[in-house]
């Protein structure tokens, strides 16, 4: 059986390929080990093959692991990617680094009103309900220019960019879209917000070459590491 540590090499190599198609340094793009539903062991031995970023989807798992690594802490950085609920924001604010799924002001509010002053600003990404599916959490492409201006001027958070989960398809150009699509907006904050947002938090285990092709500099990854869920 294939362990973490050989999950990891193809899984660079993957990256490795798909950022020399797309005409870009390896360096451009950054792994985010998604570590959600595996046990802290697991980000040991992702830990000892040299990863040092990890998401995770759950805030009460991720606060479990986060406590049973506090070893590694100074090393680690954790990411929040999965929905987060207001009665949360506070664990959150006091243990993560990142938080990927802001996705309306009231959230953000309470995550920089409690952000402790000893840490440094928390980054943080808004996701765009790219896809426009009902169901879907992310914030609706029209109201995304407002939120930007609102959570870019709170004084504990530092916006970093933007962050979605598009409907899965195995095309590869029908994958490309909904990348393409968020790069835009990426770049149209960027440019008519005078912001400068710097993550393009996109591309999981089944379309990170599309992710990589359109411009993501941070992709989520975890069944191509861990194994099935
Ligand atoms: C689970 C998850 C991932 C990782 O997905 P894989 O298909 O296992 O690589 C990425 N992003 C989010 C938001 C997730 O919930």
């Amino acid at each position: 059986m294939a362990t973490i540590s050989d999950n990891l090499q193809q899984l660079h190599q993957r990256l490795t390929t798909a950022c020399t198609a797309a005409d870009r340094p390896v360096q451009s793009v950054t792994l985010l080990t998604v570590s959600k539903t595996f046990p802290g062991d697991a980000v040991r031995a992702a830990f000892a093959a040299g990863e040092r970023r990890f998401g995770e989807n759950y805030v009460q798992e991720g606060l479990d692991k986060i406590a049973q690594l506090a070893d590694l802490r100074s090393q680690l950085e954790w990411h929040l990617i999965g929905p987060l609920q207001s009665n949360k924001t506070r664990a959150v604010a006091e243990a993560f680094d990142w938080v990927h799924s802001v996705d309306r002001l009231k959230i953000a509010e309470r995550l920089s009103a409690q952000r402790p002053q000893g840490l440094p600003p928390l980054s943080v990404c808004l996701q765009v309900n790219i896809s426009g599916e009902a169901s879907k959490s992310g914030c609706a492409v029209a109201e995304l220019p407002a939120l930007a201006r609102a959570v870019a001027a709170l004084p504990r958070l530092r916006l970093r960019g933007l962050m979605a989960i598009p409907e899965p398809t195995g095309d590869f150009e029908a994958q490309r879209a909904p990348h393409r699509a968020l790069a835009r907006l990426l770049a149209e904050l960027n440019t008519t917000q005078d912001l400068a947002l710097d993550t393009l938090s996109m591309g999981m285990s089944a379309d990170l070459e599309a992710a990589i092709a359109e411009g993501a500099t941070m992709v989520r990854v975890g069944t191509a590491i861990f194994g099935q869920r």
